[in-house]
């Protein structure tokens, strides 16, 4: 283990927790045996080598197999995030296209899709079913109402200018049926407490990005610390759930510090940002004290602005397979790129797609780590709230193709 991994690790991550089987008995002894049996899916991961299964969970969805040094921000970034404000307008993105170019080819996580843990979580339930010899088996619905997947659609609000826009992306989502989560920034631009209640009495979200979006707040634990106190502070007087660290800086022991139920800095998988790597995981799981809700849809400014993507294909895309593996499709869509040509529309276009797909959860991110929980605690009947029980997407079948989840049966919309 090479960062302080023992405050992270949960036994709630466990893939016996994750999966929850159901009619059949199964010792941890005989998961771990399983496990082990599945690491072949872990290859060419620095986690491969893990000597004991039991860490496994733990070193993929911590980030921890990438080393110590992996939270670090180098001193290149510190000064670039130092000269900021005067390279923004210059050379801000010709630079960031560079060095992301750069890391990505050194990320050692596969792109849009990484399914070496995925794959794992399976492989190690078909070597289970193999030793019981079952073909079929059921487990605790990952989403309720007999959903297939679940759809979070978030929102970091980064200047004055996305803010006056948020009431456009409001507009165009409900016009679909969705809701969505709009995280602001405290301490940048002057943020109006009727927008904030207006979100709220409409269904929407309201959660906290960073403190000064400056880049500064993991230069180093001190001012981490310092700073989680300030954003504490807007956490409750915003009564926000939910935190996103502004450029997708992170490191999950620091912050322990806030006062959190969930939080959405970390990426399934993202050789793009300044922090290359990833969780490897398409659902929920818990990171201390708070769950961690990957995003795991590509930022727009990566598809738009850097892939110079015109249409949504790339998104429905990754959100078809994480559809078909029962996950959790997480995007954040900056408003101030949305304002910015046709770029409303290539996000209106997603949303009519996922408009149309049956099977989908739309639900905001504390809805989400509120049935995790739940759902992680055994209560899975009791949070879905219907009293109809469970239905439909809960089982696995097992074939000469290996395992994989049943279609749900067509869900009444
Ligand atoms: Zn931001």
């Amino acid at each position: 283990m090479t960062i302080e991994t023992a405050p992270l690790h949960s036994e709630l991550n466990q893939p016996w927790n994750f999966w929850q089987l159901r009619g059949i008995s199964v010792d941890e002894a005989e998961w771990v045996t399983a496990m082990a049996a599945a690491m072949s899916c872990l290859k060419g991961l620095p986690v491969a080598s893990t000597a004991d299964p039991r860490q496994i969970a733990t070193d993929v969805l911590t980030e921890a197999q990438f080393g110590s040094q992996h939270f670090r921000l180098s001193w290149d970034k510190r000064l670039y995030y130092l000269g900021r404000p005067i390279l923004r307008r210059f050379a801000s993105s010709s630079f960031r296209r560079h060095y992301r170019a750069h890391q990505a080819k050194a990320c050692p996580l596969s792109w849009p899709v990484e399914d070496r843990y995925i794959r794992f979580l399976l492989a190690t339930v078909g070597h289970l079913m193999q030793q019981c010899g079952l073909s079929r088996l059921e487990y605790a619905p990952f989403w309720p109402a007999g959903n297939r997947f679940a759809l979070v659609l978030t929102h970091d609000v980064d200047t004055h200018r996305g803010r006056d826009f948020v009431r456009e992306v409001v507009a165009l989502e409900e016009q679909y049926g969705f809701r969505s989560s709009f995280n602001f920034v405290p301490e940048l631009y002057s943020v109006d407490h009727r927008l904030l209640g207006e979100l709220r009495e409409r269904g929407f979200e309201v959660g906290v990005h960073g403190l000064k979006h400056d880049g500064h707040d993991f230069f180093s634990r001190a001012v981490f610390e310092r700073r989680a106190k300030r954003v504490n502070h807007y956490l409750r007087e915003w009564e926000s759930a939910g935190f996103r660290a502004p450029f997708t800086h992170r490191n999950p022991v620091w912050m322990q510090e806030l006062q959190i139920d969930y939080d959405s800095s970390f990426p399934d998988t993202d050789p793009y940002e300044p922090i290359a790597g990833g969780s490897m995981t398409i659902w929920p799981f818990f990171l201390g004290r708070f769950l961690e809700l990957p995003y795991t849809l590509m930022m727009e400014h990566t598809m738009m602005l850097i892939l110079r993507e015109r249409t949504p294909r790339l998104w429905l895309q990754k959100m078809d397979f994480i559809r078909q593996h029962g996950g959790m499709a997480l995007l954040n869509a900056h408003p101030d790129n949305l304002r910015i040509g046709a770029n409303l529309s290539i996000y209106e276009a997603f949303l009519a797609e996922a408009a149309r797909l049956p099977g989908r959860w739309n639900a905001l991110p504390r809805e989400v780590a509120r049935w995790w929980r739940a759902r992680s605690a055994g209560n899975a009947a009791f949070a879905d709230g219907e009293s109809e029980g469970i239905r439909g997407a809960s089982q696995l079948v097992r074939d000469d193709a290996g395992v994989r989840l049943v279609d749900a049966s067509p869900i009444a919309q």
